[in-house]
């Protein structure tokens, strides 16, 4: 068994140390984003592979029997190679996914479908937003330059941001409520932007937007081809051991 472990998120960490633990063979992949990624006890490669066909000859090259997706819920494009890829070649592939937050009383949530209509979303009237969608998809909040924008980034911005009023923080997750009303309070916070991505260590601000009573704008996660899904480490050790699938796609 040679597992393939696409990463870039908390829960691929907890898979690498799983799979080291166990002593299977894995290698962790990252696409090479942040400039210091987090280290993994097992083998590392960083960046892109070339789009589904050089993943799927990647796979064969590296004798990969099992691939593990455990990118980011918003990281489409890797998740579809994986699916192709996988498929080129009948290696057998699970997503580890965590679950979409879901509203409880109290949250005033706006659900969209994609980062236009978040822009879309936003008040014409001047309004305080926290961008918490990472560095990649800011660019089109700059068609509402009347708002400030508060970014929270992992990597100081290497550009200037595309956004005439911003202010950037950098930090890198998990985070925790009080921390997140901190930085709400400090920054007179009057709207979020987020995306459903789930998880706990990102969902603080979800929380702490919750106890200020603002609030915010939620992008759906992108619509995947089907695969198959699990929801924790204990479930893709089971995959992997038993060929156990419990949860279909
Ligand atoms: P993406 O749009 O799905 O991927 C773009 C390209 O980046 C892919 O086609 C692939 O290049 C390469 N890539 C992505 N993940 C990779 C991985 N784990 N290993 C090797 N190559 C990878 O992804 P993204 O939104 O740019 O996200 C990149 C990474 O950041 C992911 O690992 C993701 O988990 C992490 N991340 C993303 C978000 C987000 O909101 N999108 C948030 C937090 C963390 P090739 O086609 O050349 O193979």
């Amino acid at each position: 068994m040679r597992v393939l472990l696409l990463g870039g998120t908390t829960e691929a960490s907890l898979l690498a140390r799983a799979l080291a633990v166990a002593g299977v063979k894995a290698v962790f992949s990252y696409a090479g984003r942040t400039a210091a990624p987090v280290a993994q006890p097992v083998p590392l490669r960083t960046g892109g592979f070339g789009g589904a066909e050089g993943l799927a000859d990647y796979l064969v090259a590296e004798g990969i029997t099992h691939v593990v997706d455990v990118t980011h819920p918003f990281a489409a494009q890797i998740s579809r190679n994986a699916i192709a890829a996988s498929a080129v070649h009948k290696v057998p592939l699970a997503a580890l996914e965590r679950p979409q937050w879901q509203a409880e009383p109290g949250d005033d949530w706006c659900h969209v479908p994609d980062v236009q209509a978040a822009v879309q979303a936003l008040p014409d009237t001047p309004a305080r937003v926290f961008l918490a969608i990472g560095k990649q998809t800011l660019a089109p909040f700059a068609a509402k330059p009347q708002h400030h924008y508060l970014l929270r980034l992992v990597d100081p911005p290497e550009q200037p941001l595309p956004l005439p009023d911003a202010t950037a923080v950098v930090a890198r997750g998990p985070f925790a409520v009080e921390g997140d009303l901190a930085l709400l309070r400090d920054h007179r916070i009057s709207h979020i932007v987020a995306k459903n991505a789930g998880g706990s260590g990102a969902g603080a601000k979800l929380i702490a937007a919750r106890r200020l009573g603002l609030p915010v704008i939620l992008i759906d996660r992108p619509a995947l081809p089907p695969r198959l899904v699990l929801g924790s480490v204990p479930e893709v050790m089971r995959w992997l051991h038993h060929g156990d699938t419990e949860r279909g796609v």
